[in-house]
């Protein structure tokens, strides 16, 4: 059917999000010694300007996640939803900044071919043996439960069995939490990705949700983006609720958020370490920064946070 077509095109994003990431960590944009075991190979040359948009995505993450642990001392959950391949497991693990649980969701074929990897190299098992007090750790085809890390097969748009299998595998509702989601939001429509914000908010009272993905879509850079996936029957059916900055805010003030900001890549790049960025920008030599500022332009970070234990999450940002 269509929506297997369209649903296989999806999970095949996770492999251009590993490709990429791994060319630019081969080119010193960051360190990553992990991705290499998720990616088949380095693959061909990507453009400088992908290259620093991929940088500015992974820092701009990771400024927000690493700020929200340090805030809570640890003492939370992190949900990646939509997940892939992502490596950010093993670097929370060697930079000593694991949560009490990291929790992992994307289809079962993609979570059944990261295990696959997990189990056959002795570099991506080793730390969650390590970081295991038991003999008995679950990794089963389709699943893994460790007492730091849980990767769980689930469609984010059947919310129900979503929340019964976070449940399953000790989801603390109590705890401080993370949600992020990186380019996934948009592969789903307004009324899914709505439904899976609004079940974030109401499940838990103490929690920040971090979302990476496309914005101000409507000009003529965001159409030739889009018809760009189109081509590979990739559709951006969540594309209306990113219009603009206000629109990915909206999304979370109407659904139980309590406080949402809102910034693009271009701006984020432009407040990120600029000794790191004066670093990275020697790397490749980049012809045209117009491209590269119209790529920025057009991709976002929303963050919201709802805060009950007034741990100051609202204070997080950049
Ligand atoms: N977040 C990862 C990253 O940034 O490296 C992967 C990004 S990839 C572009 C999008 C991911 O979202 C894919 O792994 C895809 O399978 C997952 N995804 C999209 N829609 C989903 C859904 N309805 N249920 C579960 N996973 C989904």
């Amino acid at each position: 059917t269509d929506t297997d077509t369209s649903d296989e095109a999806v999970r095949a994003t996770c492999d251009d999000a590993t490709t990429c990431k791994r060319f630019a960590t081969s080119k010193g944009y960051w360190k990553d010694p992990y991705i290499q075991h998720f990616a088949r190979s380095v693959g061909e040359r990507k453009a400088p300007e992908i290259n620093r948009g991929y940088y500015a995505r992974v820092q701009g993450v990771n400024h927000l996640l690493d700020a929200f642990i340090r805030k809570t001392e640890r003492d939370c959950q992190v949900i990646n939803l939509g997940a892939g391949l992502d490596t950010t497991f093993w670097r929370l693990k060697d930079e000593n900044l694991l949560p009490r649980k990291f929790f992992e969701v994307d289809f079962p074929t993609v979570v059944a071919r990261k295990i696959h990897n997990i189990k056959t190299k002795p570099p991506l098992s080793k730390p969650i043996i390590e970081t295991h007090s038991t003999d008995s750790l679950l990794l089963d085809a389709h699943s893994l439960d460790s007492d730091h890390y849980c990767i769980i097969g689930a469609d984010l748009r059947d919310i129900s069995n979503l929340d019964e299998k976070l449940k399953k595998f000790q989801l603390n509702p109590e705890l401080p939490t993370l949600l992020l989601s990186e380019c996934v939001l948009v592969y789903m429509t307004p009324s899914q990705s709505s439904n899976l914000v609004h079940w974030a908010a109401d499940t838990f009272h103490t929690a920040m949700f971090v979302n990476y993905e496309q914005v101000n879509m409507s000009d003529r850079f965001g159409q030739v983006m889009i018809e760009n996936l189109q081509r590979r029957q990739c559709t951006l059916a969540g594309v209306e609720a990113c219009q603009s900055l206000d629109s990915q805010k909206e999304r979370f003030l109407k659904t139980g958020w309590a406080h949402a900001d809102a910034l693009d890549m271009m701006t984020i790049y432009s407040v990120l370490p600029q000794d790191d960025v004066a670093r990275i920008e020697r790397l490749e030599f980049l012809d045209e920064k117009e491209l590269l500022q119209q790529l920025l332009q057009h991709y976002s970070i929303c963050w919201a946070t709802k805060d009950k234990l007034n741990l100051g999450l609202a204070q997080l940002a950049f």
